[in-house]
């Protein structure tokens, strides 16, 4: 059997070419979606906005976007707000595009998961390299853009926690690590004012564990990012840090 890290170095060679012979182009209707359904890349300046295609024209190319039950065709749209979101939350990086999960499976609504025995609206799953969504819920996050609830962004923000600590491949550790110990630091003590009733600007899953906070948090960060900041702006304050971006600069308060 070949040496893992080698199969890895061959794996991602194989990327690396389809990246730069064969990589998916957006149509003009992909770039009208983004236009008209993500807010975040309509308020881009232009030169940003040509580095978020670019972004994500690579994680169209190096994702596979698998239907599952009733969904039979993955639409554009469906590829596009996905792969959108993933290309929001790891903006702040130059080329970071969460490697390790490479497959993103849709459910039409909440599925039942033999794993767990419970449904779900959304889950990451390490071992197999997956992100998935209910595509219902998903657009439900995305309706309302200011709410504090976005599943999309909960669960790329899973597998990016998640990403940091996998290091078979040569993304991991881009989180800066006093930065990253500030925030947990902080986190905790929100964690424990969430566990003990008191009202935050998180919503009450975020109290559940430092995993579920870390989802909730950028869910609040890139949704309601001046209530935040107004809340507890050293903690807004690292998380800009660490997330590399502040999304005060393009939500209108
Ligand atoms: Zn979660």
């Amino acid at each position: 059997m070949m040496p893992l890290y080698r199969m890895n170095s061959l794996a991602s060679l194989i990327e690396e070419l389809r990246i730069l012979f064969s990589k998916v182009r957006l149509t003009e209707f992909e770039i009208q979606v983004l236009e008209q359904k993500f807010p975040y890349y309509a308020r881009l300046s232009e030169k940003h906005k040509k580095e978020f295609r670019e972004k994500l024209q690579v994680i169209l190319t190096t994702k596979s976007f698998i239907g599952r039950s009733e969904i039979r065709v993955v639409t554009p749209e469906m590829k596009i707000l996905i792969g959108a979101t993933i290309v929001m939350v790891t903006f702040g990086w130059h080329d970071l595009r969460l490697r390790h999960f490479d497959k993103i499976l849709i459910y039409p609504d909440t599925y039942y998961s033999t794993i767990s025995k419970n449904y779900h609206r959304g889950e990451v799953n390490p071992r197999h390299g997956i992100i998935a969504m209910s595509w219902n819920c998903f657009l439900n996050g995305m309706e309302n853009e200011k709410d504090g609830v976005n599943l999309g962004i909960h669960e790329v923000a899973h597998a990016l926690k998640l990403e940091n600590q996998i290091y078979y491949n040569d993304e991991c550790e881009f989180f800066n690590p006093e930065v990253y110990d500030a925030f947990q630091e902080i986190a905790s003590v929100e964690i424990r004012k969430i566990k003990s009733g008191e009202l935050t600007v998180f919503r009450i899953n975020a109290g559940i564990d430092d995993d579920e906070f870390f989802a909730v948090a950028l869910e609040t960060f890139f949704e309601k990012p001046h209530e935040f900041f107004e809340y507890n702006p050293v903690l807004y304050g690292t998380l800009v840090r660490l997330m590399r971006q502040d999304p005060r600069v393009w939500v209108k308060n």
